[in-house]
């Protein structure tokens, strides 16, 4: 009887500290978390000159380019079904033409969405 009575206990004094603290969670999708500076989301790329780095330091083999014969990039591609968001491939590009955004409403059901096609290697 004294250990239920216990628990009760307990479970009512966790719920009363709680009662006056400000909630931990918001209404999503209405309400949105400030996002830190450092929030790495949807990488994109704009003003890429095709030399590979971010290939090859990306450790999830999540980037494809294409060059042409004039060795300009036509094709970049970003495929979300395997990047971790480790922002590896941003750091280390020389042309700082990779940016890791604040977008993280990422979620499809149609998993060709998830394959960010670039033209060009820019970001229009
Ligand atoms: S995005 Fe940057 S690191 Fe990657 S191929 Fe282009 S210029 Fe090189
Ligand atoms: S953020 Fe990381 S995993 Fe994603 S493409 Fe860049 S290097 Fe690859």
């Amino acid at each position: 009887m004294i250990k239920e009575f216990k628990a009760l206990w307990e479970g009512l004094w966790t719920v009363f500290k709680h009662l006056f603290k400000r909630p931990v969670t918001l209404e999503y999708p209405e309400k949105r978390r400030v996002l830190n500076d450092a929030f790495r989301g949807k990488p994109s790329v704009d003003g890429c000159v095709g030399c590979g780095i971010c290939k090859r330091v990306c450790p999830s083999g999540a980037i494809e380019y294409r060059k042409n014969d004039e060795g300009k990039v036509y094709f970049y591609k970003f495929d979300l079904k395997k990047c971790i968001f480790c922002g590896n491939c941003a750091y280390y590009c020389p042309k700082g033409a990779i940016k890791l955004t604040k977008e993280y409403e990422l979620a499809s059901s149609d998993k060709n969405d998830l394959n960010l096609i670039y033209k060009g290697g820019t970001d229009d």
